[in-house]
């Protein structure tokens, strides 16, 4: 099967994080949390793709269901 290589768009919805931070112990360099109160902020929307996995595994972990992801060519 011929790899995907559509670019990776990581959206997160501040309004239902209930920031705990787990996202941001999946893969730091995308996911951050905001100084005053914990919610989640992206430090990038278009992680690299050997972070991807680690994205995706944050959306598995997110008790909220806060992350998602959407592809560009
Ligand atoms: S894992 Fe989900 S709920 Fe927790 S900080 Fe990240 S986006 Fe927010």
């Amino acid at each position: 099967m011929a790899k995907d290589t559509r670019k990776m768009v990581v959206k997160v919805n501040q309004n239902v994080c209930v920031g705990g931070g787990l996202c941001v112990l999946s893969e730091p360099e995308v996911f951050d949390q905001r100084e005053e109160d914990g919610v989640v902020a992206l430090r990038t929307a278009y992680p690299d793709p050997s972070q991807y996995d680690a994205v995706l595994s944050a959306i598995r972990k997110c008790p909220s269901r806060a992350i998602s992801v959407e592809y560009e060519d």
